[in-house]
């Protein structure tokens, strides 16, 4: 093929020098965007007009990508999530860095796909998951590989626990024999239920034990369940343990959860996906002892860690075991070669349910190598004393209700006799202070998980002061309204 050729198909521009320079248009505008995300609001609902705009024809033949890039600037960056803000305190989501950015850049660049074969990228991700064995004690022998999210690790490793317990061989015939259980608190995070009937295990076979006045699981509760299954002939497989649960943040005893699951022959995973960073702050990291017994962790990079979405990540301390659950070797297009480009010893797409992957380590790694874990450290002690400060500002408040301990990072909490869900939601109209809201022993509370490593006493106080200005107004008009 001459270069014309090339030329006439290819879409790489026949001047790159322009694309460089709308490129740094681009990068300014996004740079100009982050450093100001304060001084907007949290977030707006778009228009219907630009909703309307998102529904064009097909573009069969080619557009400027400067007006692309003005359409974006216009209509989606100001209408984002608004988890970059600092008075986002809603679910539990970080607010992305520069650094992160920038490598997402480079990544996207660089175009590699991360699910095997020969290459420094896959390098870096097994740096990642050698520095996160360290971190959390399990040795340089365990796996790691990167995955959307928590969700997904947690899924695999009740995969990886399943075939544990059932043999390699129900990968041949698939789940036959159900007589294996799995236990978990009531606050354990919707995704382990949702891993039980994707693993093909079925709801049925996980057991939500009662939580202590901490919201963490009852020890009692889980030694008497595990009694009466093993008096009906069942056998535990899995035992997890969470990390920060999502609702309240509350941390179980996963030294004395490993302490049953060696007990009882069980493998026992962490969902760490909150709190699991937390070995970084010192005011945290006592209260993770155990973690380090783990069969499996789960976390994410995204959450205090602050990493652009998405990146989530799973340990697997016996890697023969984690490869076996996933590993496939009669395609002969993968094969693995000795060498050349097929060579390589560690092809993550034998570690999970993804072929073509990312290179979600980069910008993990960039943070990492940037930032170091003490800043990180010093970012979640900091959201915990925001917590703290948070709760202390609603004990002193007669108005005000705490509706749960505050343990880590999540603080839940009413107006007293107020309609909690319109507050959250009034909040959120309003664009300075956004929290979410949860359930709790059937009271819906205003939910703030501070997480973003932008926020600060300014952004709780604006919380505070807003809901009781929208308690008391609600309070207010419906006297009148009753008057
Ligand atoms: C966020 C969260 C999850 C789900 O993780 P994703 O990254 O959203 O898939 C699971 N468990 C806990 C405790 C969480 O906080």
């Amino acid at each position: 093929m001459s270069d014309a050729d090339r030329k006439s198909t290819s879409l790489d521009p026949d001047n790159w020098g322009d694309l460089r320079a709308q490129g740094h248009r681009m990068l300014d505008d996004m740079f100009d965007n982050l450093s100001t995300v304060a001084e907007r609001p949290l977030w707006q609902a778009p228009t219907p007009d630009q909703r309307a705009r998102y529904r064009a024809e097909l573009p069969r033949g080619p557009g400027r990508l400067e007006d692309a890039h003005a359409q974006f600037m216009a209509d989606v960056a100001p209408y984002g999530s608004g988890n970059r803000h600092p008075g986002f305190m809603g679910w539990v989501q970080g607010g992305g860095t520069g650094v992160g950015m920038l490598a997402e850049m480079l990544a996207g660049g660089l175009d590699a796909n991360l699910g095997g074969r020969d290459h420094m990228p896959i390098e870096v991700e097994r740096q990642v998951a050698l520095w996160m064995a360290e971190l959390f004690g399990f040795g340089p022998e365990a796996s790691g590989i990167f995955l959307t999210g928590t969700s997904l690790a947690n899924l695999c490793a009740v995969l990886v626990a399943r075939d544990r317990a059932l043999g390699a061989d129900v990968r041949h015939t698939g789940v036959r024999d159900v007589r294996v259980v799995a236990y978990a608190s009531k606050g354990v995070h919707s995704c382990i239920v949702r891993a039980m009937d994707m693993t093909g295990l079925g709801w049925d076979r996980l057991r939500l034990i009662e939580t202590d006045a901490n919201h963490a699981i009852s020890q009692p509760a889980l030694e008497a369940a595990i009694a009466a299954d093993r008096a009906q002939g069942l056998k535990p497989f899995l035992i997890v343990g969470t990390a920060g649960s999502v609702d309240v943040g509350a941390i179980d005893d996963l030294d004395g959860l490993a302490d049953i699951a060696q007990r009882e022959g069980a493998a026992f995973h962490v969902d760490g996906a909150l709190g699991a960073l937390g070995v970084l702050a010192p005011g945290v990291a006592p209260r993770l002892k155990g973690i380090e017994r783990a069969d499996s962790l789960a976390l994410d990079f995204h959450k205090l860690a602050q990493v652009p979405y998405d990146a989530g990540f799973l340990l697997v301390r016996d890697a023969a075991a984690h490869k076996r659950t996933f590993t496939y070797s009669e395609a002969a297009y993968l094969r693995h070669a000795e060498r050349g480009l097929a060579g390589g010893e560690w092809w993550p797409c034998d570690f999970g349910p993804d072929l073509s992957r990312g290179f979600r380590a980069l910008k993990v790694w960039f943070s990492l190598k940037t930032y170091g874990l003490d800043a990180l450290g010093v970012v979640i002690s900091r959201a915990c004393d925001l917590a703290a400060a948070l709760a202390a500002r609603i004990e002193a408040s007669p108005e005000l209700e705490l509706l749960a301990p505050v343990g880590l990072n999540i603080v839940c909490f009413g107006y007293v006799g107020g309609d909690n869900a319109a507050i959250a939601a009034d909040l959120q109209e309003a664009g300075r202070v956004a929290p979410s809201t949860t359930t709790l022993n059937g009271r819906t509370a205003i939910r703030a998980a501070i997480v973003n490593h932008r926020t600060g006493l300014a952004d709780i106080e604006a919380l505070v002061e807003s809901v009781l200005a929208l308690g008391r107004a609600r309070a207010a008009a419906a006297k009148t309204g009753r008057g």
